[in-house]
């Protein structure tokens, strides 16, 4: 029997199905976390530190992570737990990420057999780095019907209710493969609109290569020159004047430097 702390308040879910869930992760509660925890009580008091002061049900994992945490506030504890949970399965989260379910039978047995354990132990990861709690009442008198939602995925005009959905639609919209953009998500701190407006430079930047190769080369053909000689000249131009098309700097090459020399 745990006799309550009376310095703290308790948070408690409203809705059944919540009993018993951890407020941090969703898993089942065993435990509770203390914000702050019992230890750094007396010196939050002392120095008018922000805290919750609040009892808050949480898995055993939760509160093992939480263990060196010393913030006063719920939601700081939230965050941090979280950022614990990504680092620790991070690599099942990729895994997560990386493949799709309809993948996995295309494998061998043991391929099959680790990636189908990565996907489990990923989105369940996933899901609970991103766990906002649940509808609760504080000593008995109801907080908020609302929760704080998780940021939903906005990529431009798109709304994506996970991240997951949000790099299916990338993978199929754009040249790019889901192992690849998951790990320039990485790099981008997850902000999969930084990643496809890079894609989208780097389209144009490969439709301009092409298009200089073969308008380059066309235009040697034309006028018996080599293609890298003009392709050159091309970019020469295209650094001078930024405005200029290709097809407008082939006419200037063409006036300034092949027709008097024929
Ligand atoms: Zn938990």
């Amino acid at each position: 029997m745990i006799f309550p702390d009376n310095r703290y308040r308790q948070l408690r879910a409203i809705q059944a199905e919540d009993f018993h869930t951890c407020f941090y992760c969703g898993c089942i509660a065993t435990e509770f976390d203390f914000a702050p925890p019992k230890a750094h009580w007396q010196s939050y008091q002392y120095r008018q530190l922000s805290a919750d002061n609040l009892q808050v049900p949480a898995c055993k994992e939760c509160v093992a992570l939480l263990k060196p945490c010393t913030m006063g506030l719920v939601q700081q504890r939230r965050e941090w737990v979280h950022t614990k949970i990504a680092a620790k399965y991070k690599k099942a989260i990729g895994v997560y990420l990386k493949w799709n379910e309809d993948e996995l039978e295309e494998l061998d047995f043991s391929l099959h057999h680790s990636i189908a354990a990565g996907l489990k132990l990923g989105e369940e990861s996933h899901r609970r780095s991103n766990f906002q709690g649940f509808s609760h009442e504080i000593d008995g008198s109801k907080v908020a019907d609302v929760l704080p939602a998780a940021m939903p995925i906005v990529l431009f005009d798109k709304q994506f209710d996970s991240l997951k959905d949000a790099i299916l639609y990338v993978c199929k919209n754009y040249p790019i493969t889901q192992p690849k953009l998951v790990e320039r998500l990485a790099e981008q701190g997850n902000n999969i609109e930084a990643v496809v407006m890079e894609i989208q430079e780097e389209q144009e930047v490969a439709q301009f290569q092409r298009q200089l190769k073969i308008q380059s080369a066309a235009f040697a053909k034309k006028h018996n020159q080599s293609a890298r000689f003009v392709s050159n000249e091309v970019e020469r131009y295209l650094d001078k004047e930024l405005a200029y098309s290709i097809a407008e700097a082939l006419d200037l090459l063409y006036e300034e430097r092949v027709k008097h020399y024929r």
